[in-house]
């Protein structure tokens, strides 16, 4: 009965700064959301307490009647949002719902051919050190050297040259749309199946306003997470019965133990939310405000500084500034901002010359801003404040006080202008 505050004020003490932080600045790190209290709610719940190993119906424990109910609506609402067969909500993660599929239907030792991390790839697509890197052959896809773009001639040609048991489709870091046909008739054309993974963009997927992977691919895999704006997760969809069976087992008993069930109702609310016509104009707010961004950061008074936006501009959520041609590098462009209380994270961009903790690129993306409420107006402000910053940043006589001081008060009155979480307050959370 005893309050956290009360029971572990360290712990409660930070997590109220936590909120603080959140609260005050802006957050634009573009993997990143504000989930709804609703979720938050479901998922502090005493559904925590619940062993439910298996699946609805038919599961190793008892006492799983409500749990069921709760997983199975997680589904349901899940297969209609996208539109799939078959969906399994278990995964605790991005990475665990990537690891399953590759569980589930390739083997150690066969071949997969994904986006190369430098280039805008996921950790789980292949990388060295990664489960993915170290179980299987990798081949890699990068972007071309002219347009940053991916070259799909050069896709189909490294999926003959490779042969690979699985293509890989998805990024973290890419401001464009693929093509999912093409990958798909390229993985039919070798005998590979089709992974794509649109952690990034599943609430633009959700919402019409990209295009959706699940008719193409054989397994569609997400977070829940970052657009799509629910508790932190991973999804699995599927249309095939075969390879939707074959999934539930490489989930579990294959890779994990008991379901997050206080996370899957999260998932379930957040399903439910990402149904509504107020997430569609949120998400069309994302993708607004990107665009906005990439403007701004296109203008002369910006490029002036051998500041760029990679590929020209976006089609998603995020925008990837391009530092290799300025004396401003990530990591300083990163600190600057985060010293006017915005959050972004520095981020290689492909062919980057600077070592991987510095970096020459800025990832930005705009749905936590947008879940907050910001405007056309609000966004062509931020995306002002960004512009000036990297400006003074990248000008011969860097950032003075007095300047920074100004942008942050800019920083602030957005910030207090958007309020996040109202009902919460630091006593009640501590
Ligand atoms: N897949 C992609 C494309 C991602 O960008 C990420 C996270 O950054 C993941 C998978 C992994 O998700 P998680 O961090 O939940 O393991």
């Amino acid at each position: 009965t005893r309050t956290l505050a009360d029971l572990d004020p360290e712990v409660a003490s930070r997590i109220d700064l936590e909120l603080a932080r959140q609260r005050d600045g802006l957050e634009m790190i573009a993997s990143e959301n504000h989930t709804a209290q609703a979720v938050m709610e479901a998922q502090g719940s005493v559904l925590t307490n619940k062993y439910a190993e298996g699946y609805p119906g038919r599961r190793y424990y008892g006492g799983c009647e409500h749990v069921d109910v709760i997983e199975q609506l997680a589904i349901d609402r899940l297969t209609a949002l996208f539109g799939a067969e078959y969906a399994n909500v278990q995964p605790h993660s991005g990475a665990q719902a990537n690891a399953a599929v590759m569980h589930a239907l390739i083997r150690p030792g066969d071949t997969i051919l994904g986006l190369n991390l430098a280039h805008g790839g996921h950790l789980t697509h292949g990388m060295k050190i990664n489960f993915s890197g170290r179980l299987y052959q990798v081949a890699a896809y990068g972007v071309d050297e002219e347009t940053l773009t991916i070259d799909m001639d050069e896709v189909e040609r490294l999926a003959h040259e490779h042969r690979p048991q699985l293509i890989v489709a998805g990024w973290s870091a890419y401001p464009r749309q693929l093509d999912f046909a093409r990958f798909r008739a390229i993985a039919d054309a070798v005998g590979a199946y089709l992974m794509v993974d649109m952690a990034h963009f599943a609430g633009l997927v959700a919402t019409g306003l990209h295009p959706s992977p699940v008719p193409h691919a054989h397994v569609v895999t997400s977070t829940t997470h970052k657009t799509l704006a629910g508790p932190r997760g991973g999804i699995i969809l599927s249309n095939d019965a075969d390879i939707a069976k074959r999934i539930n087992s490489a989930v579990f008993p294959g890779q994990q133990g008991g379901p997050l069930e206080h996370v899957i109702a999260g998932k379930a609310v957040a399903f439910g939310i990402a149904a509504s016509p107020e997430f569609r104009e949120r998400q069309e707010r994302t993708l607004a405000g990107a665009k906005i961004l990439a403007e701004r950061l296109s203008q002369p008074d910006v490029a002036e500084r051998g500041i760029r936006v990679l590929s020209g501009g976006t089609d998603v959520h995020l925008v990837l500034v391009d530092l290799r041609e300025s004396s401003l590098n990530g990591q300083e462009g990163e600190d600057l901002l985060a010293a006017i209380d915005i959050t972004v994270n520095r981020n290689a961009v492909p062919f980057d010359p600077r070592p991987p903790m510095v970096t020459s690129g800025l990832r930005i993306g705009t749905p936590a801003l947008a879940t907050r409420g910001f405007s056309t107006e609000a966004f062509t402000e931020v995306a002002d404040i960004i512009a000036e910053t990297l400006i003074v940043g990248a000008g011969d006589t860097g950032a003075d006080a007095a300047t920074l001081d100004a942008l942050r008060e800019r920083v602030q009155s957005l910030a207090q202008a958007h309020p996040l979480y109202p009902n919460l307050s630091t006593d009640e959370n501590g």
